[in-house]
């Protein structure tokens, strides 16, 4: 088995895969001043189970292209769809984030919560710019350090894992060097890693072990997820998510 079958296994089920908040969500709709009036061309990128899309299909108008590498992801967001209501709103697509079909300037918005790292940050928002149309906005969180300096063993554990986490000073400048405008920006609270990712997580750790018989790769995936959370609680202060909001 792969370790992304394995991630996917592990992550199927919960309400989100990665740090953020209903709240957080509709806050980047709110900084970004979007037209909640006019019909919308949106793409959620990297949408798991499609936490943040259902906040996207309630607050805007318009059609929302969900994508992700996983069609047991995109099978529940559909589900929670038509719970919700907004089905009609929503197309799924399975497809890698950096190959995408979509056409040259077809998109109002482009969304993408805590997924963008995995093509890496720059090439995301490089990549992802041809699809937006002029003036069209693109919301994205990613892993920053929120200060200047920080525990060494902290940098090493995290520029190991993603050599392209930076302050949010060098995101936003990243951004501007590839000809977007900053709109704002701002860090998830700390109840979006907790309570909304990290708890509902080590409720699952127990289960998923005992599903896969305490199997070696199973004990040590789980293992390198404690990890994560023992880092987080440990240096919360120097690291988080950014929610950066701008315009093409
Ligand atoms: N936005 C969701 C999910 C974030 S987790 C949330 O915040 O809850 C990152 C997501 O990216 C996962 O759903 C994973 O399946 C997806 N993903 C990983 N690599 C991908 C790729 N190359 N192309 C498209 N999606 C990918």
């Amino acid at each position: 088995m792969k370790l992304f079958d394995l991630l996917i296994d592990f992550h199927k089920g919960a309400y989100r895969q990665g740090p953020g908040s209903p709240e957080e969500t509709r806050k980047a709709i709110y900084l970004l001043g979007i037209d909640n009036q006019t019909d919308l061309s949106i793409a959620d990128i990297g949408c798991g189970t499609g936490a943040q899309t259902m906040i996207l299909a309630t607050q805007l108008q318009g059609q929302i292209t969900a994508v992700d590498l996983s069609p047991i992801f995109l099978d529940e967001l559909n589900q929670r769809a038509h719970k919700n209501g907004v089905a009609h709103k929503i197309q799924t697509l399975v497809c890698a984030m950096d190959d995408l079909p979509f056409q040259e300037e077809q998109f109002d918005l482009i969304w993408s919560e805590g997924a963008a790292y995995n093509m890496g940050f720059q090439q995301a928002i490089r990549y992802w710019k041809h699809f937006l149309k002029k003036g069209g906005f693109m919301a994205l969180s990613e892993i920053s350090w929120l200060t200047h300096n920080r525990p060494e063993a902290l940098t090493q554990y995290w520029t190991n894992a993603y050599p392209q986490i930076d302050t949010v000073s060098n995101k936003i400048r990243v951004l501007e060097e590839n000809g977007y405008t900053p709109i704002g920006h701002f860090i998830l609270p700390e109840h979006c890693w907790i309570e909304h990712y990290y708890q509902p997580m080590i409720s699952r750790f127990n289960m998923f072990l005992e599903q896969y018989d305490h199997a070696p790769f199973v004990v040590d995936f789980i293992q390198s997820e404690k990890e994560e959370i023992i880092q987080y609680e440990r240096y919360k202060e120097y690291f988080g998510y950014g929610f950066y909001l701008v315009k093409k």
